[in-house]
């Protein structure tokens, strides 16, 4: 098409590979669930009746689902649930209701299928048949993906970067997402995976970790998570953050949340608005930035409800609420997939487009995980469209390295599907390593989207001596740490 009346022969749309259309936000109507077919808009309003009816079980599933779903996707999740699943099911009405959208009442086999396509269902309710069967699990995964027990300087603060920590309060949420990186520490355990448990009182884990802050004036930025701190009793949390401003070293708190997506009724909670009110008026005569990270995989998860959560959050002093998300295959791994939910969060939700971890290298987690050469090509294709500082970075967060944007590796050998990395700080297990800043850190994309070489190397398991030494050297450092702390952990595989 060209504008003629102007004489100007360029054409008036260009077509381009994403475009971007504003789309307002939806709640989807959740009486479509037979379940809930009664539930009034103030009960769903609640963040008590959100908790009181979490998804917790198949049977539960079932008697919200009616005849929707046929059998066999019951008896896949089951499966599932018994064989793979690293996390424990909990879904609030929230999340569920953002799954299959636009369904109505339709015949139970169309929502069937609708359902197993979903890509929220795909990573909060994964069943067996998602899963991959020669390669459920790269054989390096592990349960500490990220070492971020190894590094705990004192119980539930892991310290990996210089002058940033991570401080894991409590390891419960009001969602479990079956991809937690934390699976190893959060939730309860399932049939395959024993939990790690903190030892220590709550009041004692925190006593310690301020201890520490006021100790190290060279870390000046806490990430304060868990879990999930929509879980902690409010006048706790209130406690923990007035006293981590108290301490005038740290200049940066973030607040790690994935309820404001998942339970934004908590958000919108008076004790909690009037809370972070205090909260962020403190921190702001102090002049600290302080923000909340949250969760966001896909844009069907932006509702109204969220955006009220973000603005009430805003309101209330926060600075920026800013989403951490993560890139999962058949989920959001696409351009048009990630661009829709940048702008949903940028443009109506008020939700900054931050980062996008790949998916992590926990056990039977290969079916979400994309390679690097595919999450550089999502970054190229995400690059013009958003504001710059709304443009969403992907990373790769690098066992014993730490978080790297996608392009900043220093070799990448496609075959294998190993990438390597290095970095320019010790974490605290390598405080007398002499080679940890010149070392190169493996990667390794999941073996299924490896070329046939590839694959039939890594059949054979024949790791170069350079693998072999890296993988060798890592779990030892992990083995040393671990014995070095007098803690319980639980079993490991
Ligand atoms: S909310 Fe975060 S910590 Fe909790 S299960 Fe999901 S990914 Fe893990």
């Amino acid at each position: 098409m060209t504008d003629r009346t102007s004489g100007d022969q360029r054409p008036a749309v260009i077509e381009q590979p994403y475009q971007y259309r504003r789309r307002i936000l939806a709640e989807p109507d959740w009486s479509r669930f037979p379940g809930w077919r009664d539930v009034t808009s103030e009960e769903w309003a609640s963040a008590q009746w959100q908790r009181a009816h979490c998804v917790k079980n198949v049977k539960q599933l079932r008697s919200l689902m009616g005849d929707r779903l046929a059998d066999g996707f019951y008896d896949d999740l089951d499966r599932d649930m018994r064989e793979r699943a690293t996390m424990s099911m909990l879904l609030p009405p929230q999340m569920l209701n953002t799954m299959v959208p636009e369904a109505e009442e339709t015949a139970p086999g169309s929502w069937t299928e609708a359902f197993y396509a979903d890509p929220i269902r795909r990573y909060m309710l994964p069943v067996a048949s998602d899963r991959l069967a020669e390669w459920p699990s790269h054989p390096f995964a592990t349960r500490d993906s990220l070492h971020e027990h190894d590094m705990w300087a004192v119980e539930g603060l892991t310290h990996r970067y210089p002058t940033k920590v991570l401080a894991e309060l409590l390891s419960t949420c009001p969602q479990y997402c079956g991809h937690c990186t934390r699976m190893d520490l959060v939730g309860n355990s399932t049939p395959t995976v024993d939990k790690r448990r903190m030892a220590l009182k709550p009041v004692d884990r925190q006593t310690a970790i301020l201890d520490y802050l006021r100790e190290h004036p060279g870390v000046r930025d806490v990430v304060v998570s868990g879990g999930d701190v929509a879980n902690m009793p409010w006048k706790q949390l209130e406690r923990f953050l007035d006293a981590l401003l108290e301490i005038e070293t740290i200049r940066d708190i973030r607040l790690a949340t994935k309820a404001l997506m998942g339970l934004p009724q908590h958000w919108l909670q008076d004790e909690i608005v009037d809370g972070m009110g205090r909260v962020a008026k403190r921190a702001a005569e102090q002049g600290v930035n302080l923000a909340i990270h949250t969760h966001v995989n896909h844009v069907n998860s932006v509702t109204p409800a969220v955006a009220r959560a973000a603005a009430a959050m805003l309101e209330a002093g926060v600075r920026d609420v800013r989403n951490q998300g993560v890139l999962m295959r058949g989920v959001n791994d696409s351009p048009e997939a990630l661009l829709d939910l940048c702008f949903a969060m940028q443009g109506e939700a008020n939700i900054l487009p931050y980062y996008f971890y790949m998916c992590d290298m926990i056990p039977n987690s290969e079916h979400w995980r994309t390679s690097v050469a595919r999450a550089q090509d999502l970054q190229h294709a995400l690059m013009g469209y958003l504001p710059g500082y709304a443009t969403p970075r992907i990373i790769c967060d690098v066992p014993m390295v730490g978080k790297r944007w996608v392009h900043q590796l220093s070799e990448y050998d496609r075959e294998l599907g190993i990438s390597y990395w290095t970095k320019n700080y010790r974490t605290s297990l390598e405080a007398d390593d002499p080679d940890a800043l010149t070392r190169r850190y493996p990667y390794y994309d999941p073996i299924d989207t490896l070329p046939r070489a590839g694959r039939e190397w890594w059949r054979r398991m024949d790791p170069p001596e350079e693998v072999r030494a890296a993988g060798d050297e890592a779990a030892a450092r992990s083995r040393e740490a671990s014995e070095k702390q007098d803690r319980p952990t639980g079993a490991r595989p």
